[in-house]
């Protein structure tokens, strides 16, 4: 018997807001900032205290919910949702339930058997609790986050493996950056994921129990966890067992899920409309008037550099993930008189490779895209090789400095003058007669060996082309 899993995700991000959703509480770093000083009686929940709406963080959702292709409901409705945590004063979440500011989206991700859409359920504003955590033998609580504005993103259950959850996850992570609605700093805990995920036996179109894993905290939890969850159900219906709704916590270091809680449904958070807050209407004007500044959105931006720039749709793709990827590569490439698909393969290559190696994001690159172009362009110029460009990079990179500069310090600009390489090649073939005799014996793939070790011999200044003929006649010389 085959089992399919079903998956749908929910995803809280956290608004760019300089105040808090419901009171002028300043909206701080929750790792740097000192615990409880960015509070107030609102956002503490203390008695008679009221909530006033942060029209900002109205405005960046409308602006998620427009991106998404939902519909803006012209009125919402904001709800209590109740339930008792020490993170959560008020002993309620003020959130939206049954009118949500946002419902039916889509969101086109790219999968294994091409490009999916993922239909979104709803978009609604809520609020975050504080943040607790854990030493020895106490609790620790702050109320710094409490009151942040909070977006809950709900797709419907269309996922089906755990790499689509990713891709999607991803695709949403990047256009909210690319709104400027959130840093998508995972590490930071300001967007995290929530999976629900169901198995049923293929083809069936019935929905079994869901389990719901909750704070997943990067894209590689996200997919362990709908992984093991997977595996978990399907071993317990293939044995006979019903999987029980409940409610997960996902262990990293053990890849595992453990239960939480027996899964809660709406009726045991008692949702009732807030009575401190009058309904949301929103003005079609002020939507009309966010959908025009929209910034261009990362399918519209592969497009456009799948055009412009005659990219492939991958290699595009690849460029517009993240928006300060893509800006990079533009200013790069407006500088450079090297082909575009010339400066994708320096970016998507050895740049990314050493920003990897270094655990830098694009963002910590000091490198002005001016200099980038300048080196690529050397090379195209033939005034470097590619494996000089590549210490040349790493040195700009770590330290900086003018790419001619560095070429000249540290003595990398390419030779063409014949004498300098035919010494060289004349020196490698000396030194390595049992490999000249293989390679006159027909193993003629040794050819590019032998450039290797020419290019090794002069620091990678001789122009691969001239050694190339250079050695092909020292060795047709030796032939007796
Ligand atoms: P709740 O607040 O109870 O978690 P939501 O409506 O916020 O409910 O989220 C429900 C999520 O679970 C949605 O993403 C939905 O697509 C998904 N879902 C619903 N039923 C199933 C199911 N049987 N299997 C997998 N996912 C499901
Ligand atoms: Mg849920
Ligand atoms: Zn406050």
């Amino acid at each position: 018997m085959n089992y399919e899993p079903i998956i749908g995700l929910e995803v809280h991000a956290e608004l760019l807001t300089r105040s808090k959703m419901f009171c002028g509480c300043e909206v701080v770093d929750s790792i740097t900032a000192k615990p409880n000083r960015y509070i107030c009686p609102v956002c503490t929940g203390q008695p008679g205290a009221l909530p006033v709406l942060n029209r900002k963080a109205i405005e960046l959702a409308v602006r998620v919910g427009l991106a998404l292709g939902c519909e803006i409901h012209a009125e919402s409705i904001f709800a209590r949702k109740n339930y008792f945590y020490p993170d959560l004063p008020k002993g309620y979440q003020i959130s939206q339930y049954d009118q949500p500011l946002a419902t039916d989206g889509k969101l086109l991700i790219e999968t294994e058997a091409g490009i999916k859409e993922i239909r979104i359920r709803r978009v609604h504003l809520e609020e975050d609790t504080g943040k607790l955590s854990h030493a020895d033998a106490h609790s620790f609580i702050d109320y710094n986050r409490s009151g942040v504005p909070l977006l809950e993103i709900v797709t419907e259950p269309g996922l089906r493996s755990p790499d689509e959850a990713k891709a999607y996850a991803s695709a949403l992570r990047a256009i909210l950056r690319y709104l400027d609605v959130n840093s998508g700093d995972m590490e930071k805990g300001v967007i995290r994921f929530e999976a629900n995920v169901s198995v049923r036996k293929t083809g069936s179109d019935q929905l079994n129990p869901r389990t719901e894993i909750k704070n997943l905290n990067s894209f590689r939890a996200l997919a362990q966890g709908i992984e093991y969850e997977i595996a978990r159900q399907t071993e317990i219906y293939s044995r006979g067992g019903i999987v029980e709704q409940e409610t997960l916590g996902f262990n990293e270091a053990a890849g595992k899920t453990y239960s939480q809680r027996g899964k809660e449904d709406a009726h045991d958070y008692r949702y009732f409309p807030e009575p401190d807050l009058p309904p949301l209407v929103l003005d079609a004007d002020w939507i009309h008037s966010i959908r025009t500044q929209l910034p261009e959105l990362p399918d519209a931006k592969t497009k456009r550099f799948i055009s412009d720039f005659n990219l492939t749709p991958s290699d595009a793709r690849f460029l517009t993930s993240d928006l300060s990827l893509a800006h990079y590569f533009e200013r790069v490439a407006a500088s450079s008189k090297s082909p575009a698909k010339t400066v994708h393969s320096w970016i998507a290559g050895e740049f990314m490779r050493n920003l990897n190696d270094s655990g830098a994001s694009i963002g910590d690159v000091t490198l002005a895209p001016e200099s980038f172009a300048q080196l690529i362009d050397m090379v195209t110029d033939k005034i470097i090789g590619g494996n000089a460009a590549k210490i040349v990079l790493t040195e700009l990179l770590q330290n900086g400095g003018d790419p001619a500069q560095i070429v000249k310090e540290k003595g990398l600009a390419q030779v063409s003058d014949e004498s300098f390489i035919q010494e060289a090649v004349t020196k490698v073939l000396n030194d390595n007669p049992s490999e000249v005799e293989k390679y006159l014996a027909g193993k003629e793939t040794l050819l590019q060996w032998f450039v290797g070790q020419v290019a090794r011999a002069t620091k990678g200044k001789a122009d691969p082309n001239v050694t190339r003929d250079a050695l092909v006649k020292g060795l047709e010389e030796r032939r007796k």
